[in-house]
């Protein structure tokens, strides 16, 4: 993100203060061709500016896509105006596309993105891409190597053979891209990715400083949607980006305080350790808040109302034999990463085992029967490597289980079952090497062959993540996976309110707000208030925002995700849950009221009320 020079001052200080004061870098890559056309885009509004999905969605809006992995399908690859800066956490690499696990019940690929941090979204920020869309099909396997073509010179994009890197593992084949450029930080797809015809929901991988510096698996994951699949149907298997660290300035004193709050301040308590400033321990403590009250999914989201899963619990973990020490990303101060490692010879961290994070240790074990930790951590670490989604994997194993517990007789999955260490492994396997297309297609695809729709637990074909839908009827109007799009998932634990009114205002007016930072290219776990991320604004691009025209422009970026899904076909039932989801379910000691009666006027409430607010901020006549 530029400003245009006439906009500074004679000592070079920022004025800016309008979009169109501002250009971003794109880089259209026809890969058919293996042509690169860049262009500086002077920006029309503050959704360019900001970019992610703000820009990314304008984008995709314009686009008609029937197949997802058609090679005149675009994959947009891009920063948030916050991604590369100095603020801490401003990490974000955004991936959009037209999915190619997010349908309609029609059939028809819908928007959809996923983010991460790592340090390769910082690398292209000193690189000046704002912007990569991808579009064609490479012939052969192939690396993008983005590059300066001399020091200060332009940034060029290069086409390299890369079929040595096919079949390898994520971290190998960062590894063995560390060695060759060693100012880089990358992008890659495993082997999931390579095999997307038969594994819709394929991971891109980001690299991380601590990664390249210990050798360790320790990537950060853009999971969900599939944006790994279509990288592969690209025939990418990495993107390098190439560039030795800009020399930083001094930060203004304004941007000092807030990184001091991001680090240390009540925003980000939750994901923080207890030695920082009386941290939460991150989101592995969701299990001691949902599992007490038996509001933890266990056995295909059905709670089994007993304390088999204590043992998951961190302090638990922690009693060994290993150790949990926290990470971070690049200059984090949060460090949410919580890695295990095996207990070494002297007593301090050893062998790396796995980062566990609350979703996948819930979704790949308590929720597939497993409540072993030492398995759990085998089976995190084998889909991470892997490059999939631990998520929507994790969720079709549980609904595969499930399936094959209600129907014996005729089995999938070479008859897993729940708790089978050995045969989820065996199975996890297949999948992420494009051996067994009829998990790795996903949940949706796979529940409509079996015509078994009434317990396959996702919404639009994307995988629910580790909160009960039975407590959650927002899930529908996610527009990315549950629980990063839509917040809803702990507000009946929190607040116990069941009223219509209040769900209706909770999903149409805060629930997407989250949005916030999948466009400004900071870590939702910094969890800054809008004010704060107003200041942040002015202290790295002059713009002074204020908080309600902030919140407009979440608003409008979630209306616009919305109106993609009626865009390629979405109606009314594509809002619906799981039939099962609204039954009662004593277990769980939290009030049911998400029934069919509940669900039936909340969904036509919300639909109407959203159908409102699209013609209030003229998006309807857009597409
Ligand atoms: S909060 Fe965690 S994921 Fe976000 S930037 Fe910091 S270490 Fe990385």
């Amino acid at each position: 993100m530029s400003q245009t020079a006439e906009n500074k001052d004679s000592n070079g200080d920022q004025e800016a203060k309008s979009p169109t004061d501002f250009q971003f870098a794109r880089y259209n890559v026809d890969l058919s061709l293996g042509k690169v056309h860049p262009e500086n885009i002077t920006c029309e509004d503050y959704e360019d500016v900001f970019g992610g999905i703000a820009r990314g969605f304008k984008f995709l809006e314009n686009k008609s896509v029937k197949d997802a992995y058609d090679p005149g399908a675009s994959l947009v690859l891009n920063l948030g105006v916050l991604s590369g800066t100095d603020f801490m956490t401003g990490l974000r690499t955004y991936f959009l596309a037209y999915s190619p696990l997010k349908r309609s019940l029609s059939g028809m690929p819908s928007a959809m993105w996923s983010t991460g941090s790592g340090k390769f979204g910082t690398k292209l920020r000193h690189l000046d891409v704002d912007e990569l869309v991808l579009t064609g099909r490479c012939a052969g396997p192939t690396l993008l190597h983005i590059h300066r073509s001399e020091e200060d010179g332009p940034t060029v994009i290069d086409f390299v053979d890369a079929s040595d890197l096919v079949g390898l593992l994520v971290n190998d084949k960062i590894q063995r891209l560390h060695q060759q450029y060693a100012d880089a930080h990358f992008a890659v797809i495993g082997p999931a990715g390579e095999t997307y015809q038969t594994v819709r929901y394929a991971a891109v991988a980001l690299s991380t400083e601590n990664q390249l510096k210990s050798g360790d698996p320790k990537a950060r994951y853009c999971g969900r949607g599939g944006m790994g699949s279509m990288l592969g149907s690209k025939n990418i298997l990495a993107i390098v980006a190439d560039t030795p660290d800009r020399r930083g300035g001094k930060q203004p004193s304004a941007l000092k305080i807030l990184n001091q709050e991001v680090a240390r301040g009540e925003g980000s308590r939750r994901f923080r350790d207890a030695k920082k400033n009386n941290g939460g321990g991150g989101t592995w403590a969701n299990y001691a808040a949902l599992d007490p009250v038996h509001a933890m999914p266990e056995m295909n989201f059905v709670p089994t109302g007993s304390n088999k899963s204590e043992q998951l619990y961190r302090p638990n973990v922690e009693k060994g034999p290993y150790i949990v020490k926290d990470e971070s990303c690049y200059r984090c101060g949060i460090s949410c990463h919580k890695n295990v490692y095996d207990v070494g010879e002297d007593g301090k961290a050893g062998n790396f085992r796995a980062k566990v994070d609350y979703e996948p240790l819930n979704l790949l074990a308590s929720n597939i029967g497993i409540f072993n930790i030492e398995q759990a951590l085998e089976l995190i670490e084998q889909v991470d490597n892997l490059g999939m989604d631990s998520i929507s994997c994790g969720t079709t194993l549980s609904f595969a289980m499930e399936y094959n517990r209600r129907n014996p007789e005729s089995p999938i999955a070479e008859g897993l079952s729940y708790g089978d260490y050995e045969k989820t492994c065996d199975i996890v396997e297949k999948i992420g090497t494009g051996q067994l297309e009829e998990l790795g297609q996903g949940t949706l695809r796979l529940s409509e062959q079996l015509h078994a729709e009434s317990y396959a637990m996702h919404s639009k074909g994307l995988e629910f993540p580790a909160y009960l839908p039975q407590i959650n009827p927002g899930y529908p109007w996610a527009t990315a996976g549950g629980h990063m799009s839509m917040r809803t998932m702990f507000l009946l634990l929190l607040e116990r309110e069941t009223g219509l009114d209040y769900w209706v205002d909770a999903i149409t007016n805060k629930g997407y707000m989250t949005l916030r930072d999948d466009f400004l290219g900071a870590c939702k776990f910094s969890g800054m208030t809008h004010e704060q991320i107003c200041s942040a604004l002015s202290a790295v691009t002059g713009i002074e925002m204020k908080v309600p025209e902030l919140e407009r422009i979440i608003k409008r970026t979630f209306l616009r995700a919305i109106q993609l899904e009626r865009q390629v076909g979405m109606t009314d039932a594509d809002y619906d849950m799981p039939a099962e989801v609204h039954e009662e379910y004593p277990q769980i000691e939290l009030p049911h009221f998400n029934t069919p009666e509940f669900f039936s006027q909340l969904k036509q409430k919300v639909n109407s009320r959203l159908d409102e607010m699209i013609v209030e901020e003229g998006l309807n006549q857009v597409g």
